[in-house]
């Protein structure tokens, strides 16, 4: 099954919708996350499949999707989680997983255009990213592997020059309205096996990763998180990037105001997102 979270008006109102072949049925919950935090959710779902059974799909453009959980109460990152990234990044594989956090405000829709202010080294992270589908705190592995409700694609968008500033990252990654979500979670009971992970700059690929070769796999990262901070249903966890981001380069490359980043996870879907970068390009260097 996949979900998404519709825009249904100019003024921030939202929808949870299951998504069909070419249809999109509507749901009873203001967007997945709050759809998860009935434990009863799949009921609720099949409830609405039936009553809509001969009438009440919509069809919408992707245009109109929401970031797929435009509420959620944690966005944590794990960063350098693939070795060819660890590599380009210059640093050793870790012991323990490098995590930060992010707001729901730093979250944009499959399709929204990107505006960024005040950074010329705006660079990519195509990555997983897990849902999280029932309270978690002090779990093991196995627990935490039977809270993922599911998977959708994301694109840590990271201002490098604000990044690297000071030895924590969190203002370079956590800009209003810069990290692309959705366009869909498809649920873990659909999931057999790793995913391919990529993403193109202008159409050219420039990551391609398996999630199989992640360093902490996604029911590791939620319990590592879960033994200091609770996860609850809607939470969102970004599993990080492989390699080829931007500034690993030679030499580094940036977007341009106008550039299309695409993001893109086989049996999910893709995000494509211009980007309107409203500041002067600093130098590639
Ligand atoms: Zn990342």
């Amino acid at each position: 099954m996949k979900l998404a979270t519709l825009r249904t008006s100019n003024n921030g109102t939202t929808a949870a919708l299951a998504v069909g072949e070419d249809t999109y049925l509507p749901l009873p919950a203001r967007d997945v996350g709050a759809l998860l935090a009935d434990p009863a959710w799949r009921t609720v779902v099949s409830e609405a499949a039936a009553a809509a059974a001969h009438a009440d799909t919509v069809s919408v453009p992707a245009s109109g999707l929401a970031p797929l959980l435009p509420r959620a109460g944690k966005v944590i990152c794990c960063g350098l989680n693939y070795g060819d990234h660890i590599q380009e990044m210059g640093r050793e594989l870790p012991e323990y997983p490098t995590l930060f956090a992010k707001y729901a405000d730093t979250l944009v829709g499959a399709s929204d255009a990107v505006e960024v202010h005040g950074s010329g080294r705006v660079d990519w992270e195509a990555e997983l990213a897990v849902v999280v589908g029932a309270e978690l705190f002090r779990a093991a592995e196995d627990r935490a592997r039977e809270a993922i409700a599911g998977y959708t694609v994301a694109n840590d968008v990271s201002m490098r020059d604000w990044q690297n500033r000071t030895l924590q990252w969190f203002q370079g990654k956590a800009f209003d309205g810069t990290t692309p979500v959705g366009p869909v979670m498809l649920t873990a009971d659909e999931v057999d096996g790793d995913f391919e992970v990529r993403g193109y700059v202008n159409g050219e690929l420039v990551q391609h990763g398996n999630t199989g070769t992640l360093v902490f796999g996604p029911a590791k990262l939620l319990s590592y998180i879960s033994q200091f901070t609770t996860l609850r249903p809607g939470d969102l966890v970004l599993t990080g990037t492989p390699g080829g981001v931007g500034m690993g380069m030679t030499p580094p490359r940036f977007l341009n105001d106008g550039d299309v980043l695409t993001t893109e996870i086989d049996g999910i879907g893709r995000l494509e997102n211009v980007f309107r970068i409203h500041a002067p390009v600093t130098a590639n260097a």
